[in-house]
């Protein structure tokens, strides 16, 4: 380092600490950056790059934010993904010599940033702690705005790893390399974690530092791993007390229903597919909360349903109670609107960056608890009233808060105005020495005025001068010579002062400077208090966001006349859904109308039903709407059917063979094949099967092949309920084989006024799939078109007599017919024997129609208006 600057020296120094971050050097009234980090951060955050001399030959790249604005510039740089180290003048620079020490505060990262405004209400910012220990995984997730500490264990699998980090999303990861490469693997590609590797071996006397009250030997040695990894890194970026995070929530993975991420995705849990919008998920369906921290627990009972049966019914019971009575549900939902977000204001205590708002937030929102208790416990319901008995009120916290702190107090903490008159002596004391020496003040202007004669003189005050007395220039005339001390001259009066006001002065800003620093003082005191009762501020949080998410449940049933689910009593592992429809399809649907179905999933009509039909006749809606009832029950809330008679189901598998997974570069095949593995691997005779369009992304032949292996296998080897949809229409002979299996397909009629779908499931199997019909809808070029449906005649496959499909499909074929080649008419006549004979030149008409199908916008139409016209144009054939 020679030839630096001793600033310079400092700064290299500092920076050695802190290779992996953008270090902030604060320089005055600037944060400053050097080299690498400085060109970094003026490409990312669009400033100037300068060069500063730093007593070598060349400058040194450099820029600079200036230090009130860095917060923006920092939760930029985080959300791009980088680390922010920043670090501080720790000296007073008027009373050092030489270089003022320096040292870095804080280091901030995408998992530990504590401003709410970067992170949405609804939502945690979880950080996870990695570890792998013979065999096992542990996985430690913590949110440091709310205090939230889980963990859990399992065998060690990447599968398993990437279901459990599809819980928490996190922004950040740290852990062992072997744990880390493993995280890499199972994140998400398009959500952003920034991941770090920590020593191995973190030192296991700071768990029980940082948690006195947990039993860590009966830990399993991965939890404790994990967990003491994410403290160290905690510790060494946030350098101050971790004082929020007192309880770890320790449970098994196999708790909950493991949801693979396809699954997840599949089903549209809180995210869409298209848009990965939260808007149009079953989240935002489900979403009635009126509390921040509800909503994010929401959020987590969905991620995570339920496998323990007790724990869903006392939900249930809960959402049952609540559903039934509007008027207290309506009184509820009022008060829980009322209470701000506990779980971020108590953070913010620990943290010690609340300010005076925040502390009458709390108040404000613990004096609703009563009222919230009073009214959980008139619906008469166990679970209620054990959240009621919960709910601890903190009415010390909430009067100590109300004794001390103002009404309206400002945002700044520094400049007075925080203690409520009458809470410290002193502090009134010196508040009535500065009001006193206000007023006389005041008494001295009277009295100058009268003195002087000049109505309009003044007494002001001003940061640099202090008290002034001020003369306008037309008045001074009137002032006797030598009254006052000239101080300033503006441009159209003089400012002056006497001997007498600098002495009220020095007393009246003595006594301010004083107050606003005891001020200031009460005010921490009291913060660290509060902060002292951390875990049981925590634990209210927990019972109001659990409160709040039943509460939501009820009141989304209500609205959408949800019932309550039964369960398949005993051993029985029946299904049977009766009036069915899918949550968010019936919701967004334009014309309201919903076509309700029925599932039967028995052991003795049929625990697997293959679902044959055309596109666009609803399978997929149904499959899915099979799932989600399954798993709205889960999570304890009511499901969207006239009555539902469900099993337990472990698992919820739903694999679908379509969406190409170009982020992950994979061929849709291939990831079709991956996914059905992990089924086969996976799912037990609990569990529930939802396949899509089975065998889609190969040859015909092959397709099938493997389609009904897979069905064979879920039948004679899982043995679980299965739903099946299948473009191979030819599969359905194997309901004459294997006596599990059923054909159930979506019904179509076809009228005078075209085709329709009736969206709804009858049994047997459809014939033909009609693509071609599906194609022409879609506005595909005529001469493709009319040249599939001859080839589909020469082919023979127009399919069975009588199916309303096949005479749509004959029927078009027929209006498509070529009208030269005789030899087409005639074969078309030979297959289509009971179609009406086909005419062997075309009339005018026919041609007058042919052209205005040429000049159809068809992607402009409607599948109905389409269908309309098709209709239409075949009654003029
Ligand atoms: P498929 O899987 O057979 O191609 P989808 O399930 O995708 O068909 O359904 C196609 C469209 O039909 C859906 O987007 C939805 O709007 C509508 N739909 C499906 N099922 C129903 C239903 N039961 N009632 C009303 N509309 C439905």
């Amino acid at each position: 380092m020679a030839g630096y600057t001793p600033m310079m020296e400092q700064y290299l120094s500092v920076k050695a600490t802190a290779t992996d971050a953008l270090l902030f050097f604060r320089l005055g009234d600037f944060y400053e950056m050097f080299f690498e980090d400085a060109i970094t951060a003026s490409r990312e955050l669009e400033i100037t790059l300068t060069g500063r001399g730093a007593g070598q030959e060349e400058r040194i790249p450099m820029c600079g934010v200036p230090h009130h604005a860095a917060e923006g510039y920092i939760a930029r740089l985080i959300e791009k993904g980088y680390k922010v180290a920043v670090c501080e003048q720790v000296e007073d620079p008027a009373s050092t010599k030489g270089v003022v020490k320096r040292e870095i505060v804080r280091i901030v990262t995408p998992g530990t940033v504590m401003d709410s405004k970067m992170l949405g209400d609804a939502t945690n910012n979880f950080i996870v702690g990695a570890a792998r220990h013979h065999g096992r995984f542990g996985i430690a997730a913590c949110d440091l705005t709310t205090g939230e500490l889980y963990v859990t264990s399992f065998a060690d699998s990447g599968e398993t790893v990437k279901n459990i980090l599809n819980v928490y999303r996190p922004s950040e990861a740290v852990g062992d390399e072997a744990a880390i490469a493993v995280i890499m693997q199972g994140t998400n590609p398009t959500t952003r974690t920034l991941l770090s590797t920590v020593r191995e071996g973190a030192d296991l006397t700071k768990l029980t530092e940082q948690f006195p009250d947990e039993p860590w030997s009966s830990h399993e040695p991965v939890r404790q791993k994990a967990v003491a990894r994410l403290i160290a890194y905690l510790d060494e970026t946030q350098k101050r007390s971790l004082a929020h995070l007192r309880s770890v929530k320790a449970y098994d993975s196999e708790a909950y229903m493991s949801l693979d991420a396809f699954t997840r995705r599949n089903l549209e849990l809180t995210e869409t597919v298209r848009d990965r919008s939260r808007k149009g998920s079953l989240l935002s369906l489900l979403d009635r909360t009126r509390t921040a921290m509800g909503a994010r627990l929401l959020k987590r009972w969905i991620d995570q349903p339920l496998l323990n049966h007790e724990e869903a019914e006392r939900r249930l019971d809960a959402v049952e109670a609540l559903n039934q009575d509007w008027i207290k549900r309506k009184e509820l939902r009022d008060e829980l609107s009322e209470v701000y977000d506990l779980e971020r204001l108590a953070g913010r205590i620990a943290y010690g960056t609340a300010n005076a708002r925040d502390l009458n937030a709390l108040r404000n929102s613990l004096r609703r608890i009563p009222s919230i208790q009073a009214l959980c416990r008139s619906f008469g319901t166990a679970t209620l009233d054990a959240l009621a008995g919960r709910m601890d009120a903190c009415e010390d916290i909430a009067d100590a808060i109300e004794r001390a702190i103002a009404d309206e107090p400002p945002v700044s903490l520094r400049d007075g105005g925080l203690i409520r008159p009458g809470f410290n002596a002193k502090l009134d004391e010196l508040r009535e020495a500065s009001q006193n020496g206000k007023q006389w003040i005041a008494e001295l202007e009277r009295q100058e005025r009268e003195a002087t004669g000049i109505k309009s003189l003044k007494i002001g005050f001003n940061k640099v001068f202090g008290y002034y007395l001020e003369v306008t220039r037309a008045n001074l005339v009137n002032l006797p010579e030598g009254r006052y001390e000239r101080k300033q001259t503006l441009a159209n009066a003089e400012r002056y002062v006497t001997p007498e006001l600098k002495e009220k002065e020095a007393l009246i800003l003595e006594a301010e400077d004083r107050m606003f620093d005891l001020e200031y003082e009460s005010f921490v005191a009291l913060r660290d208090s509060i902060a002292g009762q951390m875990a049981r501020l925590q634990g209210l949080a927990e019972s109001v966001a659990a409160l709040d998410v039943l509460q939501a449940f009820a009141e989304a049933s209500a609205e959408r006349r949800y019932t309550r689910p039964s369960w398949t009593d005993g051993e029985g592992y029946d299904l049977t859904i009766e009036e069915g429809r899918h949550p968010v399809v019936e919701s967004v649907n334009e014309n309201g109308v919903f076509i309700a179905n029925e599932t039967s999933l028995t052991a003795d009509g049929g625990s697997i039903l293959l679902i044959t039909g055309p596109n666009m006749a609803g399978k997929s809606t149904y499959m899915r709407q099979v799932a989600m009832i399954c798993l709205m029950a889960q999570i304890g809330c009511f499901v969207p059917a006239r009555r539902a008679v469900l099993p337990f189901v472990d698992r919820i598998f739903t694999r679908i063979g379509a969406a190409d997974d170009l982020v992950g570069g994979q061929s849709t095949f291939m990831v079709e094949m991956k996914d059905i593995q992990v089924m086969t691997e996976q799912a037990t005779s609990r569990s529930l099967i939802i396949i899509d369009e089975l065998g889609r992304g190969t040859s015909t032949d092959e397709g099938m092949a493997i389609a009904q292996s897979v069905i064979e296998y879920v039948h004679n080897h899982i043995g679980c309920k299965a739903l099946v949809s299948t473009h191979f229409h030819e599969l359905a002979h194997l309901e004459g084989s294997l006596p599990g299996l059923r054909n159930g397909c979506m019904a179509v009629k076809e009228s005078a006024d075209g085709v329709t779908f009736l969206r709804k499931l009858v049994p047997g199997a459809a014939d033909s799939s009609y693509g071609i019909y599906c194609a022409q809808l879609a506005g595909l070029p005529e001469t493709i078109v009319s040249r599939a449906y001859s080839l589909l005649n020469e082919h023979g496959s127009i399919g069975d007599e009588h199916s309303p499909v096949r005479t749509v499909v004959k029927e078009t074929a027929a209006a498509y017919a070529p009208a030269q080649p005789a030899k087409d008419v005639v074969q078309l006549a030979m297959f289509a024997d009971s179609a009406p004979p086909v005419k062997p030149s075309r009339s005018t008409a026919n041609d007058k129609l042919l052209d205005k199908l040429r000049k159809l916008d068809v992607m402009r139409m409607t599948p109905m208006q389409a269908l309309e016209w098709l209709n239409d144009a075949r009654n003029q054939l």
